[in-house]
């Protein structure tokens, strides 16, 4: 009988305590400022797509959940014809974007990517696709790679030196 009104008073002292509970979303957290969520697909500050389909992306990525087709356009600048990422699958590691080379896919903190048709969350290009260059403002990769395109002809790139004559250059 003791441990029963023992048991009633516990009830009764905690039924007028504020509730601990943080409702979401009425209530949001802030984030730690290098939380990472939700994946994109940058554009360099020329406005072109930075993804070349290296793939190393998709060969670091421990769940498999990146898959895509390479293909090259006239200038000889390589991008990607399809991009796709199963985020049913992806555990936002972040190792995708620590291997791309060009600063293309990028982790940001949106983490409110909760679908009830498990299909939804694969993510094609279009997707993935935002307008902007992410965290990095001014990286191009082809103004580096010494790969003649648009941004740049042989010897124009950044650190590259001219294209050396053969002949002048014999003994
Ligand atoms: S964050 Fe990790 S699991 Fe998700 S796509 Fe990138 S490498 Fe794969
Ligand atoms: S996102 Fe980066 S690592 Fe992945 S294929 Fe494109 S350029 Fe390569």
């Amino acid at each position: 009988m003791k441990a029963l009104g023992a048991g009633f008073a516990t009830t009764l002292r905690h039924l007028w305590r504020k509730p601990v509970t943080e409702e979401y979303p009425e209530y949001r957290r802030a984030l730690p400022e290098r939380s990472r969520a939700r994946i994109v697909l940058t554009h360099d500050p020329d406005g072109g797509e930075r993804c070349v389909a290296c793939y190393l992306c998709s060969g670091v990525c421990p769940v498999s959940c990146i898959s895509m087709q390479a293909a090259e356009m006239p200038d000889g600048r390589r991008y990607a014809a399809w991009f796709r990422i199963n985020f049913a699958r992806c555990i936002y590691c972040g190792l995708c974007e620590e291997a791309c080379p060009t600063a293309a896919i990028q982790l940001t903190p949106d983490f409110e990517n909760i679908q009830r048709d498990i299909l939804k969350l694969v993510f094609e290009k279009e997707d993935l696709l935002v307008d902007g260059c992410g965290k990095d403002k001014t990286y191009n990769f082809y103004r580096w790679a010494g790969v003649a395109t648009a941004a740049g002809g042989k010897g124009a790139h950044e650190r590259e030196a001219p294209p050396v004559r053969v002949r002048s250059n014999l003994p």
